[in-house]
């Protein structure tokens, strides 16, 4: 999946511009910069090829998180629902602002499930925060109908699926704001980095302002900006924006590396019965990252992962036991108040998150196994690993 195994002379030769000015910094210095602006033209190229109006560049995804929440004035004691699939990021963000993560069950595209989504909302619930897990979409459609009917707000995270689209509208572009994330291991990497789009320009203005310290950013002179809102640096530099322009450039060499890769370990994996696979809402807009699959249950896919990791596939995942990715092992949001080493009364309005009942997700999550879809390898590493699926699915 990752951009950082196509890292060349294209990123070195951004790189190289912003080190020849020494402008590093992503606002003012005219004079100086010579004309060269990497955040500034990593948004537009970003908003023209996702088709939003506004693009803000920010320092990670994680902060693209915060940025959008705080801009869509999602904040204190606001319930926003999110699936128990995700990376930590997408409830530290939550709680970072204030709000309270609210789970619902995952479907069988590994994202969130509308039904589910719709019997959790009540009173309190301001915002959904779906994420296109692993490269494929949510049922996006759905829940942007079950937003709109609601009056909630919807921002994607869609950290791990830029490029991903649904029904030829780019993922991201559905929610009021769409999250994105470009750390070394994405798809496309600025180093660390990531980005909010939106087509509210007054969303957007206020992302601007709070990755800015709530600077407004009118006029040159940054000594008279206005102070609209309460902000914090999330700014991007010109080193790592500039690295982002070179991948952007090479997302659609990626894209199609990644589709004809995952196409053929998927194509090897069909022939086995044992082996049904994730749902896609639109295949079609697969930015195909991960080939993920389910087992007929949680042992023989606790097992299966092992064999085809020992029979040397790299990048075998089963979620179920990892505790980065899936809320079973999250004990600090499970012992929330310890953790944050802050009084318990401050969260006595949040759930107990050992006691939800996401037996739905549990077994589902429980068979699941995914394998990290590579973009350099070879017509040989490819039939290689064809070959150890083959084996271990042989036998
Ligand atoms: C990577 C990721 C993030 C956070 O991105 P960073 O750039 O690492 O901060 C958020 N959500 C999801 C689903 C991710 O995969």
């Amino acid at each position: 999946m990752p951009g950082f195994e196509w890292f060349g002379d294209e990123e070195r030769r951004e790189v190289g511009e912003v080190l020849e000015t020494g402008v590093l910094f992503r606002y003012g210095f005219d004079a100086a910069r010579k004309g060269r602006w990497k955040a500034k033209t990593f948004e537009a190229e970003f908003a023209q090829r996702v088709g939003s109006s506004h693009c803000h560049l920010v320092s990670s995804g994680t902060a693209s998180l915060y940025v959008a929440l705080s801009a869509c004035g999602i904040g204190a004691g606001d319930h926003v629902i999110i699936s128990p699939f995700t990376f930590v990021a997408t409830f530290e963000a939550i709680l970072g602002v204030g709000a309270v993560p609210v789970f619902a069950d995952m479907d069988e595209t590994l994202c969130l499930s509308p039904a589910a989504v719709r019997a959790a909302v009540t009173e309190r619930t301001r915002a959904v925060v779906p994420v296109h897990m692993c490269g494929s979409m949510a049922r996006i459609e759905d829940l942007k109908n079950l937003c709109d009917e609601k009056s909630l707000t919807l921002v994607e995270d869609t950290c791990q699926a830029v490029g991903g689209s649904y029904k030829g509208r780019a993922l991201g572009t559905f929610g009021r704001m769409g999250c994105f994330s470009f750390d070394a291991v994405k798809t496309i990497t600025c180093g660390e980095g990531g980005a909010v789009i939106t087509d509210d320009i007054l969303v957007s203005q206020r992302a601007d302002q709070y990755a800015d310290h709530g600077h407004d950013h009118i006029g040159s002179d940054r000594g008279a900006d206005g102070h609209p809102v309460l902000g914090t640096n999330f700014r991007i530099s010109e080193l790592n924006a500039a690295v982002g322009l070179a991948q952007l450039r090479k997302l659609d060499r990626i894209l199609e590396a990644q589709r004809a890769n995952k196409k053929a370990l998927k194509d090897a994996l069909g022939a086995f019965r044992d082996v049904a696979f994730r749902q896609i809402p639109d295949p079609e807009g697969d930015s195909a990252t991960f080939l993920c699959f389910f087992m007929p249950g949680e042992e023989e896919a606790r097992q299966c992962a092992k064999e085809l990791a020992k029979a040397g596939l790299e990048g075998v995942s089963y979620w179920y036991d990892n505790n980065w990715h899936y809320l079973r092992r999250w004990e600090h949001l499970k012992n929330l108040a310890s953790a944050a080493k802050l009084p318990q009364h401050l969260y006595d309005h949040v759930p107990d998150y050992n006691a939800l009942d996401l037996s739905r997700s549990d077994s589902i999550m429980g068979r699941t196994v995914c394998i990290q879809v590579k973009i350099g390898w070879s017509p040989k590493d490819l039939e290689d690993r064809v070959k150890i699926i083959r084996s271990v699915f042989g036998n």
